[in-house]
């Protein structure tokens, strides 16, 4: 065997290198530093011909020697490693059929959607059809249009959010029903959903809830037409049993204007905690539409009547589930909100 001081240098470190190496790749790389193209030996080789004419023979044969060796050598060294790999993957991917599966996380309906998209088929199936208008109103819609005077206490800095002087986050979705009006002849029948905001927050109030509202308009339309459609709702709503109440209220926009009432579908009108042992619980405020309104549309209450209702989904939606805090709805608490899926 040939041998060479500076060759065997080179195999001593390259040797002691490859012996240390625990995977292919740093097997590959150190392949690259002695027997790459820019190689520690393929360089000492090429650089041959600058060695004293008596010293190339012998430092030739040496190194091809060696590079011969550490050929074989990074060989026998990549097999071991390359099948210790493997055998570790296959043991990564091995799949255990003893482990239970992943279930998916079912979604489900909001209770809020649940409740106005209950409310809202109700009507749609009595010939009504969805209406929907923009949540940033101005005065006029919003106030004005429905009869609703300047010093009216809705018109109150604490319940608007005013953006400007003549734009706002609507109160109510009864800016709708003048939009509508504006835009088609007699009759009008629609129903309503939509977000309203109102500066106030406690337990039954939140500053963004949902209202369904209701407009029939055509001739000859009477409170009675008003008192059949609701009862037939309630029954829909709350059970075939269920019974509805008119009390005399007061809204700017009708006259004459009623709150509804309907049993309480808990205790059946005997009393209980959730309707106050009144036996009712109120859920709507409604009436016939006021002729100035119908007026401010262009419309001839001489002609036509209408009645109008609005009831707040977060309202019905607590007494049908009996929640009593209405801030659970917007938590977004997966734990409240399963129990509806
Ligand atoms: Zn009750």
């Amino acid at each position: 065997m040939v041998r060479h001081p500076r060759v065997d240098a080179i195999a001593d470190e390259a040797r002691a290198a490859i012996g240390r190496a625990t995977s292919s790749t740093q097997l590959e790389e150190l392949r690259v530093r002695y027997l790459g193209r820019q190689g520690t030996l393929t360089m000492l080789l090429r650089s041959l011909g600058s060695l004293p004419a008596a010293e190339r023979p012998r430092v030739g044969a040496a190194a091809n020697e060696v590079k011969r060796e550490l050929e074989a050598l990074l060989e026998l060294r990549l097999g071991e490693t390359r099948e210790a790999e493997r055998r570790l993957e296959r043991a990564r991917q091995r799949i255990d059929l003893t482990l239970p599966g992943r279930r998916p996380l079912p979604g489900g309906v909001h209770p809020l959607t649940r409740v106005q998209d209950e409310i809202v088929s109700i009507f749609v199936g009595l010939g009504f059809s969805v209406a929907e208008g923009p949540e940033i109103e101005d005065d006029y819609h919003n106030f004005e249009a429905l009869n609703i005077p300047r010093d009216h206490p809705a018109r109150d800095m604490q319940d608007t959010f005013y953006l400007s002087e003549d734009t706002l986050l609507r109160t109510q979705t009864s800016p709708v029903q003048i939009r509508t009006m504006q835009a088609q002849r007699p009759p009008v029948r629609i129903i309503v959903p939509g977000r309203v905001y109102r500066r106030d927050a406690d337990i039954t109030h939140s500053p963004m809830f949902h209202q369904v509202e209701g407009l029939a308009v055509d001739r000859s339309i009477s409170m009675g037409d008003l008192k059949g459609t609701l009862e037939l709702f309630a029954r829909e709503m709350f059970g075939g049993r269920a019974k509805i109440r008119f009390r005399p209220s007061f809204f700017p926009f009708t006259e004459p204007s009623a709150e509804v009432d309907v049993l309480c579908f808990l205790c059946g009108g005997g009393g209980c905690r959730v309707c106050k042992q009144s036996g009712w619980l109120e859920i709507l405020g409604s009436g016939m539409v006021h002729p100035q309104v119908l007026r401010n549309v262009g419309y001839d209450p001489e002609e036509v009547t209408g009645w109008a209702f609005g009831m707040g989904v977060e309202r019905v939606a607590m007494l049908k589930y009996g929640i009593d805090d209405i801030r659970l709805f917007f938590e977004n608490d997966l734990r409240f909100l399963r129990q509806f899926v």
